[in-house]
């Protein structure tokens, strides 16, 4: 039996593969995960935890813009481009999916798949029966600053035009105890979890229901009969299956370039630290808007997450990247002892990011029996259910809802 062919392999091992198996498996799909290091060890790992509703904007608005590109190349800054014809081809193709006529139409799919995705999470969760400690507290996005109040009131604009439950708060302290911002939105649907117990507990209760794993296994390339891939070519053999999923976060382009497609997913650097949770850690996850980071009250830790760096595949940790996220958290929470930086644990991950922010879901023109799904984003944990269940119904044979046509893995093209 474990060595017949599955019905569906999916490529990489993250909260987007884990999720997809899940659907699939509860429609008795026979479903192998090929993954090339630990199941759930890629960026679905160490990041904020939060599930969002109200990330509605992409990543290049003009608050992140103010100051323009040039901003990016220096690197003491939050946000930094190691310049590359491919990335700054990217960052246009970024600021182009951000121009207001687009935002909109932007804001609305991503309201859609967010609140799609917080119902199927909690479910998923439930039924699956997973001890993620789970914790529905809201998130408070703050400003201190005019760029930090600008994108708020963007943000503002966009929830409400979206019918995404918010509040405007204008003494943060009063909800969060001492606080150092000047206004904020507080959004009351959003629910944070410890992110690495969410994939591992999922790949446990996978592996017990008889989804198959391939764990330290690189695809290497795919072996293809005209409109079909019939296997894929990994260091360790050839794995052969009816259906193919490529969800390799952010290294699914370099996979897509291999079949000849083009895939604009971008992997975009960041970083995460954990201190031991003081008493008077905020019970309220934050966004700090000016600085782009997040601060998760996790049961046991409290994470500062955030920076974003656009640096190819190279994953070495910069102690500046670090040292920046740490006197953030102590700048905006000066009461909230944190270890000294030479003792906190970091991590960090690539994101999957597409130049507008919204995943690539669908089937490419060229393969009859291959979906991708990929391109998560800053919000890839939050949209991993969906993504997942979206994927499922493409591999059954469903037909695609008409809203998944502008998450096409192709619409760069
Ligand atoms: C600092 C930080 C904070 C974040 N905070 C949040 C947050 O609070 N909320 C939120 O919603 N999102 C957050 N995110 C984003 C989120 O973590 C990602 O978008 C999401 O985890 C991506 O999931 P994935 O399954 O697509 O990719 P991954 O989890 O990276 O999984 C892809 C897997 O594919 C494997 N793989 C790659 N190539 C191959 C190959 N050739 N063969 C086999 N396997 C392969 C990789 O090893 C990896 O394990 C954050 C990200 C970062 C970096």
């Amino acid at each position: 039996m474990a060595t017949e062919h599955p019905d569906v392999l999916i490529v990489g091992g993250g909260a987007v593969a884990l999720c997809t198996a899940y659907y699939l498996q509860q429609e008795g799909i026979r479903t192998l995960i090929v993954e090339r290091r630990g199941v759930g060890t890629g960026c679905s790992y160490g990041n904020g935890g939060l599930i969002f509703s109200g990330q509605l904007l992409p990543l290049m608005t003009p608050e992140r813009l103010a100051g323009g590109l040039f901003r990016w190349l220096r690197r003491g800054s939050p946000f930094y481009v190691r310049p590359s014809p491919r990335r700054l081809r990217w960052l246009w193709q970024a600021r182009e999916a951000a121009r207001p006529e687009r935002l909109a139409a932007i804001a609305a799919l991503r309201a859609a798949l967010l609140r799609q995705s917080q119902q199927l999470t909690r479910t998923l969760i439930a039924e699956a029966d997973l001890e993620v400690e789970l914790r529905q507290r809201g998130l408070f996005v703050v400003y201190r600053e005019t760029p930090g109040q600008a994108f708020c009131e963007r943000l503002a604009r966009a929830a409400e035009a979206q019918g995404v439950p918010f509040q405007p708060v204008a003494q943060p302290s009063d909800l969060v105890d001492g606080l150092q911002a000047a206004g904020g939105l507080y959004f009351e649907a959003d629910f944070h979890l410890h992110p690495a117990r969410f994939v591992q507990q999922l790949y446990l209760r996978l592996a017990e229901r008889g989804v198959r794993f391939r764990p330290e296994t690189e695809v290497l390339d795919w072996e293809r009969q005209g409109r079909r891939i019939v296997a894929v070519r990994t260091g360790e053999g050839r794995l052969a299956a009816g259906a193919f999923v490529l969800a390799a976060g952010a290294w699914s382009g370099l996979l897509a370039r291999k079949l000849g497609l083009r895939l604009p997913v971008e992997p975009v650097k960041g970083y995460s630290l954990s201190s031991p949770r003081p008493p008077n850690a905020p019970e309220i996850p934050l966004l700090l808007a000016d600085a782009g980071v997040t601060i998760t009250p996790l049961a046991e830790d409290v994470r500062v997450a955030g920076g974003l760096e656009l640096v190819g595949f190279d994953l070495e940790a910069q102690r500046v990247r670090a040292a920046l996220l740490y006197d953030t958290a102590r700048a905006w929470l000066p009461e909230m002892p944190l270890l000294p930086l030479q003792h906190i644990a970091w991590w960090r991950g690539l994101r999957p990011c597409m130049p507008d922010e919204l995943p690539a879901l669908g089937r490419p023109r060229a393969f009859e029996n291959l979906v991708i799904a990929t391109g998560g984003g800053l919000a890839g944990l939050s949209l991993a259910a969906v993504m997942g269940y979206r994927t499922a119904r493409l591999i059954l044979g469903e037909k695609p809802d008409p809203e998944l046509e502008a998450l096409r893995p192709d619409r760069f093209h």
